[in-house]
């Protein structure tokens, strides 16, 4: 099967040592350690040379205080723009105000699958020491879909009576309700996706999470839907298995996991179990892509317990920035930014606090700047 999404091949070929022409990307701080992270981040692409310049764009608190909106036009204009954006963390208010920003950004800009590689480095503490696992998640549906009502709602009470009437099921009245949609048409792309994916990169096995034994109508199409494309793909195993037991095997066996590809709120979760067994958030590099654009982001949030205090770890952001640049085909830039920080891993010198380190823990900046001493260092 031909490979359609532009997101899994490289759009110039290798070329060495960088591509002369410069490529603009849309540069989004965010808000928490948002600026931190991406402040950081910058400055090691930057140190790189690798031919790229930035937009800078809010989104996220910034953006409310500029333009009254979490995620202003100007923002999305740009991504629409240049293709390909550098994003922080966004805080999203739990259970009242905005809508969140990430969901709304990957929605509009139809970023189906969100790519988050969990890779364990040498020297990273750690549990475990064979871990390398791509968790795909569905991006667009599922619970995260926003088709919510409110406990106590006209909406909600109308919805309640037609369920009672039509279908005898009684929701009770203190009862807040999300609908959970999952479609053929994203399945397919998604578990599509994955196995493109994998096939790409030379993995072995995907792996699909579901629940389809308890929700046989939403989970149950995501099941079937994948089992089906998995004939397409003899070359590469294929395993479904309920998301419970993959939770147990990843706490136990991490390094049988292979692909992983989950619909959306599974696969927020299993993502943030994968970060844990490769040293933590501050570890887990993260794209969302679409067939037009891609938005590169860290899996963690905006951390709002340690944000201004400069003491956060900016691999996560700095690896996101890595895969983005093999997105662009700037691979040797690429290489020689994960081999700067894969040295400073293993020397283990410089860590931030989330690292464990052995003595004072390194300040964000100090992190930055062991990366970008060790990209060329012998
Ligand atoms: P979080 O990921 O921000 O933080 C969880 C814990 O991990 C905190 O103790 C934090 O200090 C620590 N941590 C996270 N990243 C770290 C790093 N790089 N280095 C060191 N420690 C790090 O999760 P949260 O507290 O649940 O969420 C905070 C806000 O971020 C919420 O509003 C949430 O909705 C939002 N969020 C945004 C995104 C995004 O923009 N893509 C993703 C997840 C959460």
């Amino acid at each position: 099967m031909k490979c359609h999404n532009p997101a899994l091949v490289h759009k110039t070929p290798h070329q060495a040592p960088y591509p002369s022409d410069m490529t603009t990307v849309t540069l989004i701080p965010g808000d928490g350690v948002g600026p931190e992270v991406a402040g950081a981040t910058h400055r090691v692409v930057d140190a790189l040379d690798a031919g790229i310049t930035w937009e800078t764009h809010d989104a996220g608190l910034p953006a409310i205080e500029a333009h009254g909106t979490p995620m202003p036009e100007q923002t999305i204009d740009s991504i629409r723009a240049t293709g390909v954006a550098l994003k922080g963390p966004v805080t999203t208010p739990v259970g009242k105000g905005f809508r969140s920003v990430n969901v709304a950004l990957r929605q509009e800009l139809d970023l189906y699958a969100s790519v988050r590689p969990c890779r364990i480095y040498p020297g990273t503490p750690s549990r475990f020491d064979d871990v390398d696992i791509v968790v795909v998640r569905e991006n667009t549906e599922d619970l995260y879909e926003g088709i919510e009502f409110e406990m106590g709602s006209d909406e909600l009470n109308k919805l309640r009576g037609y369920l009672k009437y039509m279908h005898g099921f009684a929701i009770p009245a203190d009862a807040g309700v999300s609908v959970k949609p999952i479609s053929i048409t994203a399945t397919t792309d998604i578990v599509d996706f994955a196995f493109e994916f994998a096939r790409e990169h030379g993995r072995r096995k995907v792996t699909l999470g579901h629940k389809a034994n308890i929700m046989k109508f939403s989970d149950g199409v995501w099941l079937r839907t994948g089992e089906t494309l998995a004939e397409h793909y003899p070359e590469i195993d294929f395993e479904a298995i309920q998301v419970d037991e993959l939770a147990m095997w990843l706490a136990w066996y991490p390094g049988e996991l292979d692909v992983i590809v989950l619909p959306n709120l599974y696969g927020d979760i299993i993502s943030d179990l994968c970060a844990g067994l490769i040293g933590g958030l501050g570890m887990a590099p993260g794209m969302n892509v679409g067939k037009q654009y891609a938005v590169f982001e860290p899996t963690h949030g905006s951390a709002p317990d340690i944000a201004g205090k400069g003491v956060v770890n900016p691999i996560a952001m700095i690896l996101s920035a890595m895969l983005m640049l093999r997105h662009l085909g700037r691979d040797a830039a690429a290489a020689r930014l994960e081999r700067g920080v894969a040295r400073v891993l293993a020397e283990g010198r410089v860590r931030t606090g989330d690292l464990r380190p052995s003595g004072e823990p390194a300040t964000t900046s100090e992190m930055a700047d062991a990366i970008i001493e060790a990209f060329d260092a012998g």
